[in-house]
């Protein structure tokens, strides 16, 4: 079986599997790792752009890690998850610190690594130095539940990723079992007729597809709500707060939030619309306050604060709803 799974997944590759990828010319280390990096969580043509801005400005591991955190999370903002961009940058330094700036060639040396998990490990040592590594990410999952038809925990499909994953053309496997998932076996509507698999599919094979993955029981989620303080001085500058870290923003510029405006005279408050934010676990809706302010006030004595002009907004890394927000709004 597993033979003829990746010979049929390798054959099917050969026509339709993605070939051009950024990362994949040059296929170094570095691209490839910093790659996995960004596409957890993350579509392929979101991350094409900011992987090559961000090769631009960081070519290699050790010009990340000579760079500021400040300044990674710049080149990051707008993909979100911003931990990763923070343990990336960790792991630079930790790569030319430790392993003097030479990449792990091991599981074990990768996952030693912030932010690296098994996963991402097995799909680094596949790609980027072609030998045998086992990736079972999101799309790899979805189309092992639905070709076994099982609805296993993650931990019980690793020996079934492994049996599946072939001891050569590992390069082109790793990528194709990535591809057909988020290509083909998607997660809505899988194009089942087009699949290479079709013929040994358990879930396809008794019209079970739609059962697999097992949907999970969306709880509501929970909901908070925050003032946003859009502070303007007289010289028309706005006061943002570096957000701790770790924290849902942590490392990010951000207008100061507080939890009431009992602190504020009521009369130099001009509440704007309110919008909502959702995040993994939550959901947020942010209640911006414009207040005019005659001096430079310190708001927090513990975050790192700058007060900027508008036109500067860019050399910050702020996170979306705060910048679309700012964007959208004369002083
Ligand atoms: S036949 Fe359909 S469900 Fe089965 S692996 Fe292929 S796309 Fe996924």
């Amino acid at each position: 079986m597993s033979k003829t799974f990746s010979a049929k997944l390798l054959k099917w590759f050969d026509k339709h599997g993605r070939k051009d990828l950024p990362w994949q010319h040059p296929r170094s280390a570095y691209f490839v790792w910093l790659s996995e990096i960004m596409l957890q969580q993350t579509q392929v043509v979101t991350v094409i752009p900011y992987f090559q801005r961000f090769i631009e400005r960081f070519p290699d591991v050790n010009s990340l890690a000579q760079a500021s955190e400040d300044e990674v999370l710049r080149y990051w903002a707008g993909l979100g998850y911003y931990s990763r961009a923070r343990n990336l940058h960790k792991a630079a330094q930790k790569i030319m610190l430790e392993f003097q700036g030479e990449f792990p060639r091991d599981l074990a040396g990768w996952q030693s690594l912030p932010g690296v998990g098994r996963s991402t490990a097995g799909a680094i040592i596949a790609q980027a130095f072609g030998e045998f590594g086992v990736i079972l990410d999101g799309n790899v999952k979805r189309v092992l539940r639905r070709f076994y038809a099982t609805h296993e925990a993650d931990e019980q499909l690793w020996p079934l990723a492994t049996k599946l994953t072939p001891q050569k053309s590992i390069i082109d496997y790793s990528q194709a079992i990535m591809d057909l998932g988020a290509m083909v076996c998607t997660r809505s509507k899988p194009k089942c007729m087009l699949c290479p698999l079709n013929q040994e599919c358990s879930a396809y094979q008794t019209e079970t597809v739609q059962n697999y993955p097992a949907k999970k029981q969306r709880k509501a989620l929970p909901e908070k709500e925050k003032y946003f303080l859009l502070m303007i001085n007289e010289k028309n500058e706005i006061l943002l707060e570096r957000q701790p870290s770790p924290g849902i923003w942590g490392g990010l510029w951000s207008l100061p939030s507080v939890d009431d405006l009992q602190q504020f005279p009521q009369q130099a408050l001009e509440k704007l619309p309110s919008f909502t934010h959702t995040f993994t676990h939550f959901k947020l809706t942010l209640k911006p306050v414009k207040i005019r302010v005659s001096t430079s006030l310190q708001i927090s004595e513990t975050l790192p604060q700058a007060w900027i002009l508008l036109k500067d907004l860019s050399k910050y890394a702020l996170p979306t709803p705060i910048k679309v927000f700012l964007c959208a709004n004369d002083l």
